[in-house]
């Protein structure tokens, strides 16, 4: 018999707004006693979600378990800014597309096939357009080298053929009230979710066909003759097959320790304003979605509902080796947000801000997922490298297939891939990491 004690548990970091403004339909509900499984998943995000959804439709009689340690909703998955995008979306350099043209075709079909994925689910489920709204997004750009980088990023898109459409000062104002920004470029592919309510209906859809325990931590893992067991604190789940969405709490598991960069994102959401006259005045239309022309700078989204509007801002990352923050760090943070935001809408330098978070990406240095089977009937969809709307959803679904031995060209193209690269021991990963981060920030200036 094999044991591996799970340390460490995922922790909360500010209340996230998305979180606070969703409802749920779900009575919560958690693991007590033995429970015995064809399948269990760990993690509730969107690689464990999808994971299992995509097991029910290839194993409809299965019996399938899912246990999250956190509340749906509560965890990355619910307090992220909310675009599935489709063009390529590289985080750890400023520049998205820093693939060849192959490369780019290949991770534009991938992302589009977790869209596709995410779309029928939402069809399914029937989430409102408020929770998935196939709206498209804005690389804005606020400074001569954030229009460089939207040019060059267009050239790429027009290689791949992509549509897709720059915007001049003037029509970014229209949008968004504001004259800070220089110009945008527009691509129609992206999905903008409500991600709190996205990942709770979606689990509530799936809740009616397999068993969802939240508040139910697994705290052991092991494996005996042929078994797996997943120990949590009130009850067991024992089952021949798991899969790990576990993100960056794979390294938590025992599997890709030193390989894996925990990248911390803050973001913060403004009480609500009148959407007439008012919020029309300073912000422009209902409904936007500016992505950074420079990947370092700031997310900004408005969302209107029932007569009030929010704004939403995502700005800074840090890199760390705890899974908590310091509330020091956090209001720091949410002053950081408070200076973008007042730099890009004076009209709301009133308004406060009603929710500040953070939450923890998981990237590997050469861009790459930690998938596969990792051990003998243990599976990995972990590790989304800061895009987990898409790349987790699309993990989640191809270790479904990879764990039922379903086989598909995607899968093939898909497990095509090195392994996570080592990262330098600690502490000059930490020191390291965090100073690229901030060069690159302080390059990024007025797009952050
Ligand atoms: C501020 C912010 C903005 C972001 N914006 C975007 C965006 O616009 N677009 C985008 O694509 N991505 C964005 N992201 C990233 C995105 O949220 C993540 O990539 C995504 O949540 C990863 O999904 P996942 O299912 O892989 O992991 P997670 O969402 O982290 O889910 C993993 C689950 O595993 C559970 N778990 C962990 N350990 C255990 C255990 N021992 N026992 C039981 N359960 C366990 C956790 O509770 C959690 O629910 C953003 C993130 C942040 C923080």
């Amino acid at each position: 018999m094999t044991t591996t004690s799970v340390k460490r548990l995922p922790a909360e970091n500010g209340r996230s707004g998305w979180e606070a403004i969703s409802r749920r339909s779900l009575p919560v509900r958690s693991l007590e006693g033995n429970v015995t499984a064809d399948w269990l998943i760990i993690g509730a995000g969107f690689a464990g979600l999808s994971a299992a959804r995509r097991l029910l439709q290839l194993r409809p009689y299965d019996k399938i378990v899912v246990l999250d340690a956190s509340e749906i909703g509560k965890g990355t998955s619910g307090r992220n800014s909310g675009f599935m995008i489709d063009v390529p979306h590289n985080l750890s350099s400023s520049e998205y597309a820093s693939g060849g043209l192959d490369a780019t075709r290949l991770e534009m079909a991938q992302n589009r096939a977790a869209i596709a994925f995410a779309k029928e689910a939402a069809d399914e489920y029937a989430m409102s357009s408020e929770t998935f709204d196939p709206a498209g997004k804005i690389n804005a750009a606020a400074t001569a080298r954030g229009m460089r980088l939207n040019i060059s990023f267009g050239q790429s898109l027009r290689s791949a053929g992509e549509k897709h459409a720059f915007l001049n000062a003037a029509e970014m104002q229209e949008i968004t009230g504001s004259d800070y920004y220089l110009g945008g470029l527009f691509t129609p592919g992206a999905v903008l979710i409500q991600p709190a309510n996205y990942i709770r209906e979606f689990a509530a859809g799936l809740s009616r066909k397999i068993d969802l325990f939240e508040r139910s931590p697994v705290t052991a893992l092991t494996r005996n003759k042929g078994t797996w067991a997943a120990i949590s604190p009130r009850g067991k789940v024992t089952a021949p097959n798991v899969i790990l969405g576990v993100n960056g709490h794979i390294d938590d598991f025992g599997h890709f320790r030193g390989r894996l960069m925990h990248i911390f994102a803050y973001a913060s959401m403004t009480a609500p304003f009148p959407a007439e006259d008012f919020g029309r005045q300073v912000s422009g239309r209902d409904r936007w979605a500016l992505l950074p022309a420079d990947a370092m700078g700031a997310t900004v989204r408005k969302i209107t509902s029932c007569g009030q509007s929010r704004i939403v801002i995502r700005t800074k990352y840090t890199y760390e080796t705890t899974i908590t923050v310091s509330d020091h760090r956090m209001a720091k943070m949410a002053t950081e947000h408070r200076n973008s935001l007042d730099a890009r809408f004076p009209g709301l330098k009133e308004l406060p801000f009603e929710y500040s978070w953070a939450g923890r990406l998981c990237l590997s240095r050469n861009h790459v997922p930690a998938f596969g089977e990792i051990e003998e009937g243990l599976y990995s969809a972990c590790c989304e490298n800061g895009l987990g709307t898409v790349k987790s959803t699309l993990a989640g679904i191809m270790a479904a297939e990879l764990a039922t031995g379903t086989a598909s060209e995607q899968l093939e193209q898909y497990m095509d891939h090195a392994a996570p690269s080592r990262l330098p021991p600690e502490p000059f990963a930490w020191l390291g990491i965090n100073s690229v981060i901030r060069l690159q920030e302080l390059r990024a200036g007025r797009e952050g």
